[in-house]
């Protein structure tokens, strides 16, 4: 299982991660930011659990994010 985390508010819209890991980020049309999908919203941080499988493109979207809100971590 890989747990992805999202600080969502400082999020400055480049779609970098959409780009790199389209399976798990979309643009939000309404403020501009990254949205990643099936997240939890806790205190402005927002999780996803996903599969393994997933790890390498989301890794690659943490590693381009300009301003690295993005954490992926292999349980
Ligand atoms: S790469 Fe980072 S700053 Fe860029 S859209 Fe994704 S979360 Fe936002």
């Amino acid at each position: 299982m890989v747990i992805i985390t999202h600080q969502r508010n400082k999020c400055i819209g480049c779609n970098y991660c959409v780009e790199l890991a389209f399976n798990h980020w979309r643009m939000s049309k309404k403020d501009g930011k990254a949205t990643l999908l099936n997240s939890v919203d806790k205190k402005g941080f927002h999780t996803a659990h996903v599969d393994n499988a997933e790890y390498d493109d989301n890794v690659r979207a943490a590693n381009a994010c300009p301003v690295n809100i993005i954490k992926v971590k292999m349980t």
